[in-house]
């Protein structure tokens, strides 16, 4: 048994309104740890301990932390992870929840992951966020479940951070002889390593991530994302902060989900009739979800980004969500 579950794959309605075409959603928000990480992540800390790993040790106090939590305590191997002061209280409140040990260590991921690379002994796996082709393949089941649904679409849309979703998806895609399927792969500015990478021909590092999309926080792409870009049809498109946010909120309105800003940047393509969708008309979502981030913390940097007057109106319907998580 692996450590996903097979989401469900649902037609939206809201979306389909919204976009005036067949939408279509895989709900990665709903594994377990509360992303599509723990696909790529179980399949790898299984295939570590299968080696003979003792324990795992991480230093992303995201999704990717947390999906290392859960396989750990799921198949009894001690987690530790690293992560730097930045992290939220509620993030590192999740991790002990899984019964991770949390070590807190520097200013930024640099300096915890510096950290926690230190640490490695005889035993241990150090499991990255993206960049592993274990990850890639597990990624690619998500893609796997699609196949076997029999739903064949126009274009799948997916959000980018390192990358790691969209270099599983694209070996998914191949596996299952769909490689004429083109990829949308979003990101926010501020966190656009792909876009800016594409533009220049070569990966390129961010300076900083300025974006509230931590998750898509990644200064640069791993390799394998940047070269599949170029060998299978990706479409780079970046979103605002702001229209990330709206669609996070207006998603919950719809759909009764909270997902992170990171999961609001595919789904605002929708949302705001990105011409990006304009040659497709069977579009799959894959709403990667995340655990992060609470309603107050959204509510909150839409007011801070409407006020700094990056602002577009309200969404209708979402305006009276209200404050507290
Ligand atoms: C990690 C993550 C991403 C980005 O995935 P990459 O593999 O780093 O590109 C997007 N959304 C959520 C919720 C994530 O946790």
């Amino acid at each position: 048994m692996p450590l996903h579950i097979a989401t469900p794959l649902l037609e939206s309605r809201c979306l389909g309104l919204a976009t005036r075409r067949s939408v279509w959603l895989k709900l990665e928000a709903l594994q377990p740890p509360g992303s599509f990480k723990i696909r790529g992540i179980g399949a790898a800390c299984e295939a570590h301990l299968r080696a003979g790993a003792r324990r795992f040790v991480s230093s992303s106090g995201g999704n990717a932390g947390l999906a290392v939590a859960y396989a750990g305590r799921q198949l009894s191997v001690p987690v530790t992870v690293v992560v730097p002061q930045s992290t939220s209280a509620r993030a590192r409140a999740l991790l002990r929840l899984e019964g991770a040990q949390v070590i807190v260590h520097g200013p930024s991921w640099q300096e915890a992951n510096v950290r926690a690379l230190s640490l490695l002994a005889a035993g241990d796996a150090f499991i990255h966020p993206f960049d592993d082709p274990l990850l890639w393949h597990g990624h690619a089941s998500l893609i796997d479940e699609i196949a076997c649904s029999g739903l064949l679409p126009d274009a799948i849309v997916l959000a980018v951070g390192g990358g790691g979703l969209l270099a599983g998806v694209i070996e998914g895609l191949r596996r299952n002889r769909l490689e004429d399927v083109p990829v949308i792969a979003v990101e926010t500015a501020g966190a656009d390593s792909l876009n800016r990478s594409l533009r220049a021909g070569h990966v390129v590092e961010l300076e900083a991530i300025t974006s509230v999309a931590t998750s898509l926080g990644a200064k640069r792409v791993c390799q394998q994302a940047f070269a599949c870009s170029r060998a299978h049809p990706v479409h780079s498109v970046v979103v605002s902060d702001l229209a990330a946010l709206n669609a996070c909120r207006h998603f919950l309105a719809d759909h009764r989900l909270l997902v992170e800003p990171a999961c609001g940047a595919s789904l605002a393509l929708a949302y705001d009739r990105s011409p990006a969708l304009a040659d497709y008309s069977r579009l799959l979502f894959v709403v990667c979800g995340g655990a992060t981030a609470s309603l107050a913390q959204i509510c909150q940097w839409s007011r801070r980004l409407r006020r700094a007057g990056d602002g577009q109106p309200l969404p209708t319907g979402a305006t009276d969500t209200p404050d507290d998580s």
